[in-house]
This record gives C-alpha cells, sequence and structure tokens, in this order.
C-alpha cells in the first residue's frame, strides 16, 4: 500500500510561496535549505519509521497489568529513533536541548508525523505540552531538575485536569494540596482520561496537576498547579521512591487506541508529592497561559490525520476501477473507467482538497503569527500577532476538526465498502480523528470561547484586526488577473459577516445570552468557513500570476492541453480551481448559514425539555 500523509509539495507552497516563514535574527541558520532538509528528514522518519505502528498500535493497544501500562510493542523502536533524532522539543530553547526552530517550519516536520501516528505522537505532544508549562513557569530548581529530560524525550509529561465531576467545568474539581513543613505538598485525588498518562516509553513522567489547596476560594480562583512526578527526583536529578501516582485504569476507546488514557488516583495508598508550579491560586491562568499552544495542537492532530485519509482517497480514486464513463450512456462498448472520473468522487475529493488546502494555510499563518510575536521587538507588533493568534485558536481547535472527522468521513466515503473496514487505513483514520473534537476544551466550549471572548476581546479591536487582514487578501486578489471575480465573492461574504458580527454584539448588549450562545457554534463555522475562503482565495492569488507565466494563458483549453505534462501548470491550476470551487460551491451555504443565524430564531431556547422527548 502507499505510504501516504502529506502532499509535499503543497507544504513547500505554504512554507516558500504563500505564508512564508520569519527572518528574526534567532532564527538565522534556518535557510531555505536547512528548512527544506528539516522536513524531508521528518517525512521519512515518519513515513519509515512511525506509520508502520500506525495500526499495530490500533490492534494492539495499550495494557494495564499489575499497575503497569504496557503502550504497543512496535512503539518503542519508534520512541527510541524519535528521541535520537532530537525531534521532541523543535521549537525550544537550545538552552534547555531544544533546537530553536520557528514554529512554523516545526509544523511541517509535525504533519508528517502525527498523520503518520497520532497515538504515538501523542505521548510526544503530552510531554511537550508540560515541559513548556514548566519551562513557563518553573523555578531555578525546577528547571534545571525537570527539563531538559523532558526536551530529550527520556522523561514524559501529562496533563492533569480533569476528573469524573469536572470536565468542561475545570473550577469543580476537588483533588486536594496540603501544605507539608518543607514546603512541598502531599496531593490527594482521583484524575481520569489522562492522555499518555503511564506508559513504559520513559524512565518519569511529570505530571502537571491541577489541585485545591486546603482552604483555597472555590471554583477557578482557587485552583493551583502542581508538578507530581510519578517517581521522585533527588536532588542530583537521580530517580528516588515511587510517588504514588498509581494507574487505576485504562479507557477502552473508540479510537486512536495506541495512547494509554489512564485513570490515576494520587496520594491514596501513599503519599504523592508535589511543588508548586507557579503561584497559589494562578494555576487556571498559568493553564490558559499554554492553553493556545495546546488547542492549536489538537488542530494540528485533526488536520493531519484528515490530510493523510485524503491523500488515500485520492490515491484509492485514481486506481480503483469501478463502473462507466458518465458519457457513456447505454453503449457496452466504453471500458470501465477509475473512480476518480464520476463527478460525485471528484466532488467529494474536491470537498477534502478544499479543506485540506484552507486548513493547512490557516495553522501556518497561525505559527507565522506566534513566530512573530515571539520574535520582534516592537511590543505593538507582538499584541497585534499574538491578538491574531488567541482569535485563531478557537477557529483552529474547534473549526478544523470539525472539518477534519467530515473530511475521514469522505476518505472513508470515496473507498465505498472497502472503506469502511479494516483492509484499508482510512477506517482508523475516521475513527483516530474523532477524540480532537472533544479534548482540549470540546468544540461547544472553542465556540463559545470565540464568541463570548474572542470577539470582544480588548473592546473588539483584536477581532477587527483579523478581518482586517482578510481584506487584505480581497484587496489584493481583487488586482490579480483569474482571481477578480472570487475577490468580489469573499467580499460580498465579509460584508455580510461584518453585519452579522455587529447583529450579534447588539443582541448580546440586550442581554439575550440564551439566544445569542445558542448560534455559538453555527457562528464558530461561519468564521471558520470564511477563513478557509480567505486562505484559498490568498493561495489562488499567489498561483495565479504563476500560472499565467507558466500556461502562458489562463483559457481552460491551454491548462487543460498544459497540466499533464507540466507539474507546475497543474500545481498552480489546481490552486485557482480549488479556490474556484470552495468560493462557488460551498461558500453559498455559508451565506445561507449566516441568514439562519440573522433569523435569530428561538427555537432551541424555548423548546421545553419535555419536548424532546420521552422514554
Ligand atoms: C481520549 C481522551 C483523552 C483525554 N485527555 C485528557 C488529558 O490528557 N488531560 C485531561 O485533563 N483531560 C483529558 N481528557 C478529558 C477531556 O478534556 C474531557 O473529556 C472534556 O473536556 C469534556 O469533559 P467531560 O467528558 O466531562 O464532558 P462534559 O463536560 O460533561 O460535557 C458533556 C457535553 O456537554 C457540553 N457542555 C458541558 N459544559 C458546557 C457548557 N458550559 N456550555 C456548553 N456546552 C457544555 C460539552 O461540550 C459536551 O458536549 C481526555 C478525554 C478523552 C476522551
Amino acid at each position: 500500500m502507499a505510504q501516504l500523509i502529506s502532499d509535499r509539495r503543497d507544504v513547500d507552497f505554504v512554507l516558500h510561496e504563500q505564508v512564508g516563514t520569519v527572518e528574526y535574527e534567532k532564527f538565522a541558520e534556518f535557510d531555505k535549505r536547512t528548512i527544506d532538509l528539516i522536513v524531508t528528514e521528518a517525512r521519512n522518519l515518519a513515513i519509515k519509521e512511525i506509520l508502520p505502528t500506525q495500526k499495530l498500535g490500533d490492534e494492539e493497544g495499550c495494557t494495564l497489568e499489575n499497575g503497569a501500562v504496557k503502550v504497543p510493542e512496535s512503539f518503542h523502536r519508534a520512541y527510541k529513533i524519535f528521541k535520537e533524532g532530537e525531534w521532541l522539543a523543535m521549537t525550544d530553547d537550545p538552552d534547555w536541548g531544544g533546537q530553536g526552530m520557528p514554529k512554523t517550519v516545526a509544523l511541517a516536520a509535525s504533519e508528517y508525523m502525527i498523520g503518520a501516528n497520532p497515538s504515538f505522537m501523542l505521548y510526544a505532544g503530552m510531554t511537550h505540552g508540560a515541559a513548556r508549562l514548566v519551562e513557563s513557569f518553573g523555578t531555578k530548581e525546577q528547571k534545571e531538575l525537570y527539563l531538559e529530560n523532558m526536551f530529550s524525550g527520556k522523561w514524559g509529561g501529562t496533563m492533569l485536569l480533569t476528573e469524573s465531576d469536572a470536565g468542561s467545568d475545570v473550577g469543580a474539581l476537588i483533588t486536594t494540596a496540603t501544605k507539608n513543613d518543607d514546603g512541598t505538598y502531599s496531593i490527594k485525588g482521583t484524575k481520569i482520561f489522562i492522555s499518555s498518562g503511564d506508559n513504559d516509553l520513559v524512565e518519569n513522567i511529570i505530571h502537571p496537576v491541577l489541585a485545591r489547596i486546603d482552604g483555597a476560594p472555590v471554583g477557578t480562583k482557587g485552583i493551583s498547579l502542581f508538578l507530581v512526578p510519578k517517581y521522585r527526583v533527588n536532588d542530583d536529578g537521580s530517580l528516588g521512591d515511587f510517588n504514588n501516582v498509581e494507574c487505576i485504569g485504562l479507557e477502552e476507546k473508540m479510537g486512536i487506541h495506541g495512547n494509554a488514557t489512564a485513570t490515576l488516583a494520587l496520594g491514596q495508598k501513599g503519599e504523592s508529592i508535589g511543588t508548586l508550579l507557579g503561584e497559589e491560586n494562578k494555576g487556571m491562568s498559568a493553564m490558559f497561559v499554554m492553553m493556545n499552544e495546546a488547542r492549536a495542537f489538537v488542530g494540528l492532530q485533526g488536520f493531519s490525520v484528515a490530510s493523510a485519509s485524503y491523500m488515500y482517497a485520492l490515491d484509492y480514486a485514481k486506481s480503483r476501477i469501478q463502473g462507466r464513463h458518465m458519457l457513456a450512456g447505454k453503449d457496452r462498448g466504453y471500458e470501465n473507467v477509475r473512480i476518480i472520473e464520476h463527478p460525485d468522487v471528484r466532488r467529494q475529493l474536491l470537498t477534502m482538497k478544499a479543506y485540506i488546502d484552507g486548513m493547512r494555510s490557516l495553522l501556518y499563518y497561525n505559527a507565522k503569527c506566534l513566530d512573530i510575536a515571539d520574535g520582534t521587538e516592537d511590543e505593538n507588533e507582538k499584541a497585534e500577532y499574538s491578538g491574531l493568534a488567541e482569535v485563531l485558536t478557537p477557529i483552529i481547535k474547534g473549526y478544523i476538526t470539525d472539518r477534519a472527522l467530515e473530511v475521514c468521513s469522505h476518505g472513508v466515503q470515496v473507498y465505498g465498502g472497502y472503506g469502511y473496514t479494516k483492509d484499508f487505513p482510512v477506517e482508523q483514520l475516521m475513527r483516530d480523528s474523532r477524540i480532537f473534537l472533544i479534548y482540549e476544551g470540546t468544540n461547544g466550549i472553542q465556540a463559545i470561547d470565540l464568541m463570548g471572548r474572542k470577539l470582544n476581546m480588548m473592546g473588539g479591536k483584536v477581532f477587527e484586526n483579523y478581518l482586517s487582514k482578510i481584506k487584505e487578501t480581497i484587496a489584493n486578489a481583487a488586482k490579480i488577473e483569474g482571481v477578480e471575480v472570487l475577490a468580489e465573492k469573499v467580499d460580498r461574504v465579509m460584508v455580510k459577516f461584518e453585519k452579522l458580527v455587529e447583529e450579534i454584539k447588539e443582541r448580546s448588549k440586550a442581554g439575550n445570552v440564551l439566544n445569542v450562545f445558542s448560534f455559538a457554534h453555527p457562528f464558530l463555522e461561519v468564521t471558520g468557513d470564511l477563513s478557509v475562503a480567505w486562505m484559498l482565495l490568498w493561495r489562488a492569488s499567489v498561483a495565479a500570476p504563476k500560472l499565467l507565466k507558466k500556461a502562458g494563458s489562463l483559457e481552460k483549453e491551454t491548462i487543460a492541453e498544459k497540466a499533464p505534462k507540466n507539474k507546475d501548470v497543474a500545481f498552480y491550476a489546481g490552486q485557482v480551481q480549488t479556490a474556484q470551487f470552495f468560493i462557488n460551491k460551498i461558500i453559498p451555504a455559508t451565506m445561507g448559514k449566516m441568514d439562519a443565524v440573522f433569523e435569530g430564531d428561538t427555537s432551541v431556547e424555548d423548546m421545553a425539555e419535555v419536548s424532546f422527548g420521552s422514554k
């Protein structure tokens, strides 16, 4: 079977022709040649070492025996190679063992590796998130004790928030922290659904745990963050006794079987000793700082898996022979054709491509915003670009993962009955992709974040800035031969969208909260659609002049004749045609979705509970 994850030509297009990378002194060594080498290396690692573990990990799953968790056997070799290649801390500070790469470049490497096996990469992803918490909020001692071992992948990391009665409402958690005379804390409680919660890939696991110090206020204001290692760490860095973070169960799940989703009991058979990370009662604000990164990671997970599904479906559609061509009529003389020749299969493939292309660009744009915010010395620019990333975060987590599942479903459909079987990878990709809509704040919570917080951040200025970036792309596209009409159409969406934003703000001011939030998810959807239209229009604006130059004309006939013989003509024409498809065939539905919000229908809040039905 072909080994496919991401389209390298498209990755290169986004990195070098469309979104681009940043050029700060600190990233000086990452020139085009180096970037290309990194992406090639990551792609090789993903295809040769990680991808073979995908199906094996799904079949074998994780096991818990006598308190010890075992990951799928095949993960060990892949993890060793991944660790030795120093891939875990691509973007991090070289002083702590990181590679100091721009986020855009690391993203290119990551999309291959995550697309190859999201369950496997979740071990590294959780470790990275936990290490970033230590780096951001740790004392000198905590950093020295933990960071290098975490960034190298020798030790793992997790994130312990969820409890049985504290899921979306983290503030309801009841895990306690009691201060000891030596300044440490004894942590007691049970955390559930912990990704990579226990495993035998690493020598130790550092758990950032949210807990409530005795006597702390109720709700999120009384939550603190602690570092609780699986094995205590002596002052010289050597491992001490088991710290009583006990795995008492593993979830049996729909997907990501290779990742151990653990129930962890702390301080129940003996003391679990932790140290405070950051300040007392400021645990939630620390988590918020890391949230954008964690949510962008989940968006990337969704995208990468969907991208793999698209690549498989495309490959299959080009080889599977079934049925006669539409134009064959009743003439039995026609030979059967490859399914890519059927309009409905092409429609699905183009839908998949449009979302994949748009989402890839959006993810890289977000990474670039973060690189700018990180690299610039100009405070205004820093605020502008971190603000943009704030707005993009719920779109990336919420909208991208919603669409990723849809893309994966198309992937199954393109394969027909075979897609529903375990004989082909699209079945697993669809199951694996389902979790991305749930963890790290469900997509319902993302929609609330976009409408409730991001729309009004700094008096609405941050959101206005996001819209102004879209307007810049539209204005530029309006001047480019071959995309002017598309620019005009996206402009019409924009005008309507801005009115919608005003309408929502008016309704919020009028205090009709239940009605406003009943439209939160549709609003996330239209904002996401607009963002994809923006990215595709931008792509088409870059591609059209190059297409004109390479093909000599933008006439359909010329392009149809030259595309099969010239890869660049084919690629750039594909960019313009994909934008055209999305803007002409998908965006009209977005306009309709906006009408539904304008309508302000009250059925969601009016419907009595009993009217939903009874037993
Ligand atoms: C495989 C897996 C891995 C996970 N990994 C981790 C991990 O590493 N660390 C960790 O701490 N947690 C982890 N989680 C937990 C995950 O983050 C939670 O499951 C998720 O936040 C939802 O919480 P819940 O399951 O309690 O659902 P609930 O909060 O009960 O939500 C149920 C439904 O109600 C909706 N809902 C709830 N409250 C609201 C509201 N205020 N407004 C609108 N809608 C609402 C939700 O959107 C959802 O649709 C993981 C979960 C799974 C399944």
